[in-house]
């Protein structure tokens, strides 16, 4: 196997506050940091695992209106457990919000009956990275209740069922549209106002959307943020012959290996000079580029979008690029990234370009009329310090910051922890998974994004990338990797363990790079 990686000429400033973004945005948009791409992911994305309910012999009252007691106590004290009476009140039904309500009753059973989700979806949570996976497939997708969670991170399927078997109120299709921290009120879109003694902030990201302006909102123009965005794709691609995808990021290149697969052509459009850009070089980028063209992917890169094009009924007939040239096609799907609008006004935020809501590393949240330890935000919409990276303050929109920040919440909430959040960046990507596909993609990273990248080896049959920043190895992706070497990627990222370099290059395969750094 040959050495296939060199170092990046010119390695990347430690930035001094990030965004940690799946997805750049390729159409310029004021609401977006445009620091580089850390990524994280969840080790298990284990979809349809049995569902196997633990905590049957509880059935605990269900929850009388929350109370809107006022005393202002901190919620996180392992030694607090008198303050157990409190309301818990979760806004944002998602991912975090599943994982959330997970370590609240496991932590204490009694706990289930005090809380209460309000979610804007028609679904109860669910593992949301599933939505430009598995769930595009032509054949077998999967599709709720079986992806709910926790099932991506090993834990039972939280299925409508079972949170009214534990107590738990979920509100769908309810938005909460205002909140009081003086008087420890939500008000909902329903007009309802509902006291919480603990509230959990867990909105998420919201999908970036083209201007109308330049076709963004036409009939026939794909985002994917929600189940109902993903139904919607699913049935726009049965019906398409020929698709454009727009951004070369996680989202499109997801979305494009599925399209290919089903035979319809995808042009993939980037401002980037390569795909992936936030996390990758182009030494990684072209592998993965040459993969997806061998299976009848085109790639305009280093291309603007100037307008989405309608046809004589008004639905989206392809695009126009800035260089003039039009690309047909009867599916146009966008994937520019997310921003995170914070619901409430009231709340400290990061300075800078993070966004979302400031926290401490308990998650804790603050502002003027915020008792402290009464508001936490956690998951996408949390700007969090990132212990590894010396406090920087950084947001991350990646599932596996959603499901641990959730569950260290949850039992800080029940009293069983006070720990501060120090998390080892994880992301992943998993295309091409197809029944009979010739070769799946599956590809992770922990760590830092700091430094030069060396690469070793390529997609056959794997390769591995590292980030090497002042002699030490402080980042390390894997394709294909086995699950045991995966897992000791992490411990090797946090160990920082000073790399020979010279070493490292002149390595001739994945396993030899991996048995000198791991
Ligand atoms: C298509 C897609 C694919 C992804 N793939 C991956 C992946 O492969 N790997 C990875 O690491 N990450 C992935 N992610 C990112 C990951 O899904 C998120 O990081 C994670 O979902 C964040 O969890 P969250 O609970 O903070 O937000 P979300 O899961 O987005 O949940 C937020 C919920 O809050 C609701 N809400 C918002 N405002 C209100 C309000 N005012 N009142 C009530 N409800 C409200 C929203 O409707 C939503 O249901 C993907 C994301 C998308 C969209």
């Amino acid at each position: 196997m040959r050495v296939d990686g060199v170092a990046s000429p010119t390695p990347s400033p430690t930035p001094t506050a990030t965004v940690i973004s799946r997805d750049a945005p390729l159409y310029d948009t004021s609401t977006r940091a445009s620091a580089r791409d850390f990524e994280h992911t969840a080790m298990f994305e284990v979809l349809n695992v049995p569902l196997a309910f633990a905590f049957a012999c509880f059935r605990p009252k269900r929850m009388s209106k929350p109370t809107t007691s006022r005393s202002p106590r901190p919620a996180h004290a392992a030694s607090d457990r008198s303050s157990m009476s409190r309301s818990i009140v979760v806004v944002g039904g998602g991912n975090a919000a599943g994982y959330l309500v997970r370590a609240l009753v496991s932590a204490d059973p009694t706990l289930g009956a005090r809380t209460l989700v309000i979610g804007a979806e028609d679904v109860a949570p669910y593992e949301r990275p599933a939505l430009t996976k598995g769930f595009l497939h032509k054949e077998s997708p999967p599709r709720l209740p079986g992806f709910h969670t926790c099932v991506g991170g090993g834990g039972e399927r939280q299925t409508p069922e079972w949170y009214e078997q534990h107590g738990v109120e979920l509100r769908l299709n309810t938005t909460v549209t205002a909140a009081d921290f003086k008087s420890r009120t939500v008000t909902t879109s329903a007009g309802e106002s509902i006291g919480y003694e603990t509230l959990v902030l867990a909105t998420g990201c919201g999908v970036i959307r083209l201007p109308e302006a330049i076709g963004g909102t036409l009939p026939g123009v794909h985002y994917v943020r929600n189940n109902a965005d993903g139904l919607a794709l699913v049935e726009a691609m049965d019906k398409a012959t020929k698709a454009v995808v727009v951004g070369g990021g996680y989202v499109g290149l997801e979305v494009a290996a599925s399209c290919a697969t089903r035979g319809l052509k995808p042009e993939v459009v980037m401002m980037e000079p390569h795909v992936m850009a936030r996390l990758w070089n182009a030494d990684i980028a072209q592998h993965y580029e040459r993969l997806y063209e061998t299976r009848g992917t085109t790639f305009h890169r280093s291309s603007k979008l100037k307008a989405i094009l309608a046809d004589a009924d008004g639905k989206a007939r392809g695009i126009e690029l800035e260089s003039g040239a039009v690309i047909d096609a009867d599916l146009v799907v966008v994937g520019v990234g997310a921003t995170a609008p914070v619901p409430f006004t009231g709340l400290d935020a990061p300075e800078g370009r993070v966004g979302g809501i400031k926290v401490d590393s308990r998650f804790r949240a603050s502002g003027a009329d915020v008792a402290p330890g009464s508001v936490y935000a956690i998951g996408d919409i949390a700007a969090f310090p990132l212990k590894l990276a010396d406090n920087e303050i950084v947001r991350m929109e990646h599932v596996k910051h959603a499901r641990d920040s959730a569950t260290l919440v949850g039992n800080i909430i029940a009293g069983k922890s006070d720990d501060e959040y120090d998390y080892t960046p994880f992301f992943y990507s998993r295309v091409f998974e197809h029944p009979g596909t010739e070769r799946a993609v599956n590809w992770v990273f922990h760590g830092l994004q700091r430094g030069e990248i060396i690469t070793i080896g390529n997609l056959d049959p794997t390769l591995a990338a590292f980030w090497i920043d002042d002699g030490k190895c402080v980042g390390i992706m894997l394709e294909s990797g086995a699950p045991e070497r995966v897992a000791a990627l992490a411990a090797a990222v946090r160990a920082r363990k000073s790399v020979d370099v010279s070493a490292l290059r002149a390595c001739a395969s994945v396993d030899d790079a991996l048995a000198l750094v791991l």
